[in-house]
């Protein structure tokens, strides 16, 4: 099945309002030389600058996190339906930022995928080893509990209506890239797991690799079979860089 390729830009915690509008007017104007379709996962406040920037444009936004409730006495949490009201398409769920400085355990991060699709959006769920646990060899089973914790909570349908992202953690804002071999591994692997429960499912499925993917290591990395496109940070601050992966997709 022929899938297509999403470039999704997580600004993590920058941003203000004017240099914001300077990086979204230039991917408006770059737009056209995308050959992925493209998004930007900004901070909560800029939500609605996003919003009024991209609306109607081929760039979809979204957020970084979003909460597993569904509304109540959850003070500083952002619900999927608040999202949702900003016309959000996506939100990131399970980051490693948010497992490793926030203790979301993978029943967490598969209760906010839950709450995302129950809303309408499209959790883009992150999976991925740190560095023991690839020097321990130990990647596949990190990657499997993850996922089944993922699959226990949405299914196979769930799963239809998502796109997971692979990003080890030592390669997250390090500058040390998963060779090509080394992310297609792992991306072949997610898909076989998610055939294991759904054949068309699995075939359909956008898998994203993220971890210091750059102009000058995207087209390599995207050219692999099971690469589906990228979840870009520090490269999604700077128009340029982040044009020109959407460009080598
Ligand atoms: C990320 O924040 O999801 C990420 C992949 O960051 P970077 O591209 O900076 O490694």
């Amino acid at each position: 099945m022929a899938r297509t390729k999403l470039v999704a830009g997580n600004w993590k915690m920058h941003g203000e309002t004017a240099g914001n509008q300077a990086l979204l007017d230039a991917l408006k104007a770059g737009a056209a030389t995308a050959k992925a379709a493209m998004a930007v996962c900004v901070p909560f406040p800029y939500l609605g600058q996003a919003r009024a920037a991209l609306a109607g444009t081929s760039i979809a936004w979204g957020s970084q996190d979003v909460s597993r409730h569904a509304q109540g006495a959850y003070t500083g949490e952002v619900c999927a339906a608040m999202l949702k009201d900003f016309e959000c398409r996506y939100a990131i769920v399970g980051h490693s930022e948010r497992r490793s400085y926030h203790g979301e355990t993978d029943e967490v991060v598969a209760a906010k995928a839950d709450a995302a699709i129950k809303s309408g959006l499209v959790p883009i769920i992150c999976v991925g080893e740190t560095l023991a646990e690839r020097e321990g060899n130990i990647t596949a089973a990190v990657i499997t509990r993850q996922l089944d914790a993922v699959i226990a909570s949405i299914g196979a349908a769930g799963l239809a209506k998502s796109v997971v992202a692979y990003e080890p953690v030592w390669a997250i804002g390090t500058g040390k890239t998963a060779s090509p071999e080394q992310a297609q591994e792992v991306h072949a692997s997610i898909r076989a797991r998610v055939a294991k429960e759904d054949a068309n499912v699995a075939a359909g499925l956008q898998i994203l690799y993220g971890g210091s993917m750059k102009p000058n290591n995207a087209k390599e990395l995207m050219a692999q079979p099971d690469i589906d496109g990228g979840l870009i940070g520090g490269a999604a601050l700077v128009a340029a860089d982040f044009l020109a992966i959407c460009a080598a997709a």
